[in-house]
């Protein structure tokens, strides 16, 4: 396949990455959609727009984040060299408030008044309080009881950050109810209310607009690692949940002739309901408005998941990855819960740096990949800092102590 026009190619007018993405919606909900389309490809080439983003990298999020030589880390293990692109340093910690501004920003300009979403472990809602506070717009936070009671510093920011966080009773308790009760919102006000998707994820045109606003960490880390060492990498990584971080990270190295992983968590076991690896597992199917590959159970209904990482415990993966996946351009490969667990000590011992358990999952593999290359490079997208995981790891696994030395 040509890469050298693929994001005119990709995805299509109906929002299809081959047979992959697409929208499938409820009747209502189709002329908010072509809406949303209509105002974003409009607006991604209006300089007004284009430029008022920048300033908010720049002065409010703290972009350019760096890109940073992991040396102790490396040499701990050999020959390979581990690169950091650092998301975790964007303002509030991680890669989501790059898409949160940006669909901040496309609900101003459309003079909507008010963003909403549903959030499983808090990430995506205080991401979204926060763009929702820079720009003065009214939010909803939908989050399941469980969760609430679970994740109570998220629960804790978003509320100090203006949010109206809804606990959702209904069922579970958990994501699937809050997606329901923040889809029901969103058909009854959708005239003042943009549903603001938090990954490459949900029906067109978002898997499209998330992945142009999270393009900026891909662009700014191959330039980045161009300036500092004269060549690209030999390898780029990222974990992948619903697939925003990586995607972003991915797209901008399409056409080079670089090695592209994306890395699904194993969680305990290869058991369904023990993981979340949706690609390395899954098959084709429809789920959340949109076709990708996906988990699911004997009745077809999107199957339980796990991963010690939250943010990564969700039953399908974002339409273009999928396609990505069919073309051979992208490698999918797995991490455990315990490797992932190991890479977050490592990180934070040899290096000074707490890792997301999500991002941990990257590291995990780039660590076993560095010691079977023992030469060249591998540049990790480092996605989000480790401090929301702190007490659930300290809990679980002590400081560390087991995972001092190098295997
Ligand atoms: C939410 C989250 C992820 C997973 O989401 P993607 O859309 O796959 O990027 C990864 N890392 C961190 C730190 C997160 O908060």
């Amino acid at each position: 396949m040509d890469f050298s026009k693929y994001l005119k190619e990709y995805p299509d007018k109906d929002g299809k990455f081959g047979s992959y993405g697409g929208a499938y919606l409820p009747e209502e909900l189709v002329p908010a959609m072509k809406e949303i389309e209509q105002a974003y490809l409009t607006i991604c080439h209006s300089s007004q727009f284009i430029n008022e983003l920048r300033r908010i990298r720049k002065e409010f999020q703290g972009r350019p984040t760096p890109v940073y030589h992991c040396e102790r880390l490396s040499r701990m293990i050999g020959n390979c060299q581990i690169y950091l692109k650092r998301e975790d340093l964007n303002h509030s910690g991680a890669h989501k408030l790059n898409h949160c501004m940006g669909e901040g920003l496309l609900a101003k300009f459309m003079g909507k008044k008010r963003i909403i979403a549903e959030t499983g472990a808090g990430q995506h809602g205080v991401a979204l309080a926060t763009a929702a506070a820079f720009f003065g717009l009214e939010c909803t936070i939908y989050m399941g009881e469980v969760d609430i009671a679970k994740q109570a510093p998220n629960v804790a920011r978003m509320k100090v950050l203006g949010a109206n966080v809804v606990p959702v009773s209904r069922g579970l308790k958990t994501l699937k109810e809050a997606v329901d009760a923040a889809f029901e919102d969103y058909l009854a006000n959708y005239k003042e209310t943009i549903y603001c998707i938090g990954s490459v994820v949900g029906p067109h045109p978002f898997p499209m607009m998330v992945r142009d606003f999270q393009m900026v960490v891909g662009v700014e880390a191959r330039e980045q690692f161009q300036e500092m060492m004269g060549f690209l990498p030999d390898v780029v990584t990222a974990c992948v949940g619903g697939g925003s971080n990586s995607i972003g990270m991915f797209v901008p190295f399409l056409n080079d002739p670089v090695e592209i992983v994306g890395v699904e968590p194993l969680g305990r076991s290869e058991k369904m309901g023990d993981h979340a690896a949706s690609m390395t597992y899954g098959s084709e199917g429809v789920m959340h408005g949109f076709n990708s590959i996906m988990l699911k159970d004997e009745k077809g209904e999107p199957a339980p998941v796990y991963s010690i990482a939250s943010g990564l415990d969700y039953p399908s993966v974002g339409p273009e990855h999928a396609f990505l996946h069919d073309s051979g351009r992208v490698k999918y490969e797995v991490a455990t819960d315990e490797e992932a667990v190991d890479a977050f000590f490592k990180l934070s011992r040899y290096e000074g740096i707490i890792p997301a358990l999500e991002s941990s999952h990257a590291v995990a593999y780039a660590m076993r990949r560095a010691k079977e290359m023992n030469t060249g490079s591998i540049l990790v997208n480092l996605s989000g800092r480790g401090d929301k995981d702190l007490d659930y790891v300290i809990e679980k696994y002590g400081y560390g102590e087991k995972y001092k030395d190098f295997k």
